[in-house]
């Protein structure tokens, strides 16, 4: 067989396509030139990687998260609005009330930094020092 047929039934090969005849002797080929050997090779690769591409994904059931979120907005939309300001009041505060706590720990950090510069070591007693001379 020549390089130009082998080369022909190269992804014929690969897919199972051929005769048992024309794999034996594209086979033999095979094991006789490098030139269609790397040929071969390389549509192997890609045909792998293709194969990779077709891999169903896992289905990430991004409805079953959302929906109870979109109940929630929609229930919350039926509401009277005495109740929704009410809700929509005590959301506000506690995010005011995050934000305060967020602040004064960014305050306290920089107090703590502040303050350390005025820390100062403590003087060691005249006999621990070593007798000098
Ligand atoms: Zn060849």
């Amino acid at each position: 067989m020549r390089c130009e047929e082998v080369q022909e039934r190269l992804s014929a090969l690969i897919d199972e396509q051929l005769s048992q005849r024309e794999r034996e002797l594209v086979t033999n080929h095979l094991h006789t030139c490098q030139a269609c050997m790397e040929e071969y090779q390389q549509l192997r690769r890609f045909v792998e990687f293709c194969r990779q591409m077709e891999a169903p994904e896992p289905r990430i059931d991004l409805w079953r998260e959302f929906q109870p979120v979109l109940a929630e907005i929609i229930a919350e939309q039926r509401l009277p609005m005495s109740q929704r300001l009410r809700r929509q009041w005590s959301r506000l505060v506690s995010r005011v009330c995050y934000g305060i706590i967020l602040f004064l720990q960014v305050v306290t950090y920089q107090l703590t930094l502040t303050l350390s510069r005025y820390i100062v070591e403590p003087e060691k007693p005249a006999y621990i020092r070593p007798m000098q001379g």
